[in-house]
């Protein structure tokens, strides 16, 4: 058994090579092979948001705080809210993020395939990110 205590891990701020905007990780966790769970908890500023990225085996974020939004290549963009837990399929491209107007907090969970667990791509656009929301 191995408990990471809280306060232990230093947050840290996202990259500006792979979000928009003002973005905290905190909390971040791995397991160790054979296991190859990891995750880490996302809160984004107002406006903030992922870039375009794909996950080899998938990822799945359980919204705990604000509101935010997400979207898939090819589908609308959604509003999230806490407590919605989303599935995203492996390869599948898509983005996340808070709203305009407020903050959103996610917990992310994602296996690792060789070690990785997600591919970046392109910044999200703000005619993207401005779209309008679908429920
Ligand atoms: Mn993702």
């Amino acid at each position: 058994m191995n408990i990471t205590r809280a306060g232990s891990v230093p947050s840290t701020p996202g990259s500006p090579d792979y979000f928009t905007g003002t973005v905290r990780l905190d909390a971040a966790f791995k397991t160790t092979l054979p296991a190859r769970l990891t995750g880490v908890t996302v809160t984004f500023e107002p406006g903030a948001r992922t870039a375009w990225h794909t996950h080899p085996l998938g990822q799945t974020i359980i919204v705990t705080a604000g509101c935010g939004r997400a979207q898939r290549e090819g589908g609308p963009v959604v509003e999230i809210r806490p407590g919605d837990i989303v599935w995203f399929w492996p390869g599948e491209k898509h983005w996340h993020g808070a709203s305009p107007t407020t903050a959103m907090t996610h917990i992310a969970i994602a296996e690792a395939l060789d070690g990785k667990v997600v591919d970046w791509l392109e910044q999200v656009s703000d005619t993207d990110y401005s779209a309008r929301v679908s429920d």
